[in-house]
């Protein structure tokens, strides 16, 4: 099947699945996601599972991507966005059609070279990147808007609580592997709110970063 049809199959799959936001279906719709992915495994690329990226990583499945970013922007779209978690960076390039700023960090230096490379080629330019720990956020550009965070903590980073804005919403898997829970945290005057989205299994969030090597 022509990677076209898979991408078109991969939407109805999102409909059906209820990701509704019009603005993250035309997003779903506008990256190919084959682009991310080892041409080795372009057959795979639409399929509704997270895909080795390298490094011992992984690209998030589909739905989850959806459904992160529409959790993002129920209060209507953020102005600018934290991303801890570049990866092979797909999340990176749907936050990027939607809102004006993405300032995106990941602690493994060949993902982030790649990443870059990547989002450049698509001609995606409002995004930042920096290699180095997520779990103390960036705190150049802090408070953000928004913050997302694709990889799972055993507990919340009190950076991240810290650099988000008042009003603003953090998106973060936290747990062991296998048994995360997806929380929204909501910022106001008086404290920190919280919600479960869903349970989850990303890789986990690590401390420190990883320089550059040959092996991919
Ligand atoms: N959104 C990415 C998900 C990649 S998997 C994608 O779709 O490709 C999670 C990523 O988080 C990995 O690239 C991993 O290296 C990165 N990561 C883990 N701990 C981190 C930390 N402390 N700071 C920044 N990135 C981290």
């Amino acid at each position: 099947m022509k990677l076209q049809h898979q991408h078109e199959r991969m939407m109805q799959r999102l409909r059906q699945q209820g990701i509704q936001h019009p603005a993250v279906l035309q997003a779903m719709q506008a990256i190919p996601r084959h682009l991310f992915i080892d041409p080795a495994m372009s057959s795979f690329a639409y399929a509704d599972n997270a895909l080795p990226i390298g490094q011992g990583q992984t690209i998030s499945q589909p739905y989850i991507v959806a459904r992160m970013t529409e959790a993002l922007l129920t209060q209507g779209i953020p102005p600018n966005v934290l991303e801890i978690g570049t990866g092979c960076g797909y999340q990176t390039a749907i936050l990027a059609k939607l809102i004006r700023h993405i300032y995106t960090v990941e602690r493994i230096k060949n993902l982030t070279d790649k990443a870059r490379e990547r989002l450049e080629n698509l001609g995606l330019e409002n995004i930042s990147y920096y290699y180095g720990d997520g779990y103390l956020g960036w705190r150049d550009h802090a408070p953000y808007s928004a913050i997302i965070v694709t990889a799972a903590p055993e507990q919340v980073p009190t950076a991240l609580l810290e650099q988000l804005e008042i009003g603003g919403c953090l998106i973060i898997p936290v747990g062991e592997r296998g048994q995360q829970a997806l929380l929204k945290i909501t910022r106001s005057r008086s404290g920190y709110q919280q919600s479960l989205l869903d349970y989850v299994s990303f890789v986990p969030l690590q401390k420190g970063t990883i320089g550059r090597t040959r092996e991919d």
